[in-house]
């Protein structure tokens, strides 16, 4: 074994279905008095379930929560929590909702309960991204981590099959760039063979009958560990392409992931083979990259970038972006490489 530096993150986790109704004891442990539940307007419903469990514990609702965290969506919160004198933050969606809750958490210095209910896994991680003038902001802190978790799989029954699928592969992506991370450990390979192992072989489960209650736990907890490499990792070219390709052509953000990720597995596993191991074991194969392209098509994720609305005249510019700012990733990056790779990507599954 190498060596190696693991610097864990605190993280409480309740995790099962029917939690979310720990909310108030856990809003109580952390000896807040009037939190704002924080939502997107399409979860209200939910949002208005955590406060009625909060009781008088909740000092309201804001339903404004956007993807990508426009600084605007922040400043209303702010406003808004002022006014009801706010303590704290129930951040209850997405990695769009927890993403405004880290950032009002940066903001404030005020803590945050987490209640996800996709498998983004932001709430796993120190990073906080704000959005000002079309430009995206990102950075660490340990202050946006959420101090309590509540995984509950009930909420991600809700889930529409396809949002589930993007959603999945988006959480494989972090576990596979942090099986090769330049900081990986034990603790984080083992997690992230775990995560893989779960979410592939319950998102199948899943698009065939999103109810299956199993399934949803099992990918939740997935997502968790996911999630919690993510966190403890620094991310390679997958990352970098899909932070790219989002912020330079407004592209959906789960979707990208499960498009680009066979294209940069196949790329990179090559030259990572303790990572391929890792992930042939999870996957059961012994060509990780195609396991993950036949598990998309399995998922009906869109075949290519092209069917997300990319140009092929995009990618130029992409490219140049992503070799202007280096990152970690194990295999050396050119442009005509990266070139072939983001045709190929764009292409897709014929
Ligand atoms: P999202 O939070 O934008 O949610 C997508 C839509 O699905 C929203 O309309 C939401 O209300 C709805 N939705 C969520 N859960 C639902 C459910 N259970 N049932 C029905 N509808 C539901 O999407 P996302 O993919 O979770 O998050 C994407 C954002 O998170 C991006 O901005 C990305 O950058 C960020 N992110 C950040 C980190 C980090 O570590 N900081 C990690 C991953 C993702």
């Amino acid at each position: 074994m190498s060596s190696f530096v693991y610097d864990a993150l605190p993280m409480r986790v309740v995790f099962g279905s029917g939690s979310l109704a720990r909310v108030a004891d856990e809003v109580e442990r952390l000896g807040l008095q009037r939190v704002l539940v924080l939502c997107t307007p399409q979860q209200r419903e939910l949002a208005d379930q955590v406060a009625e469990l909060l009781g008088n514990r909740a000092a309201g609702v804001f339903d404004q929560a956007r993807m990508h965290v426009p600084v605007e969506t922040v400043e209303a919160a702010g406003t808004v929590a002022v006014d009801l004198e706010a303590d704290g933050w129930v951040a209850a969606g997405g990695g769009s909702t927890i993403g405004l809750g880290k950032a009002l958490a940066l903001r404030t210095g005020l803590p945050v309960v987490a209640v996800p209910t996709t498998y983004a896994g932001s709430e796993m991680t120190p990073i906080w991204g704000l959005t000002q003038d079309g430009r995206k902001k990102t950075g660490r802190d340990r202050s946006v981590l959420p101090h309590t978790v509540i995984y509950d799989p009930d909420l991600t029954l809700s889930l529409p099959p396809s949002v589930s699928a993007t959603s999945g592969l988006n959480a494989l992506a972090h576990a596979v760039e942090a099986l090769y991370a330049p900081d990986v450990s034990p603790v984080v390979s083992a997690m992230a063979e775990q995560g893989v192992r779960d979410l592939a072989a319950a998102l199948p489960l899943i698009a065939a009958d999103p109810g299956d209650s199993a399934a949803r736990a099992a990918c939740l907890q997935g997502a968790w560990l996911c999630g919690a490499c993510l966190g403890s990792t620094t991310m390679g070219l997958h990352h970098k392409l899909c932070h790219v390709l989002g912020g330079m052509l407004d592209l959906p953000h789960a979707e990208t992931h499960a498009v680009v990720l066979p294209h940069v597995a196949a790329y990179n596993l090559p030259a990572a083979p303790s990572a391929a191991a890792a992930l042939n074991r999870a996957l059961a194969t012994d060509d990780a990259a195609a396991a993950l392209a036949y598990l998309g098509s399995r998922l009906d994720v869109p075949p290519g970038l092209r069917d997300l609305g990319v140009a092929a005249s995009d990618l130029p510019r992409i490219a140049a972006e992503v070799l202007a700012h280096p990152y970690a990733n194990p295999r050396p990056v050119t442009g005509p490489d990266l070139e072939t790779l983001l045709h190929t990507a764009w292409k897709g599954r014929t």
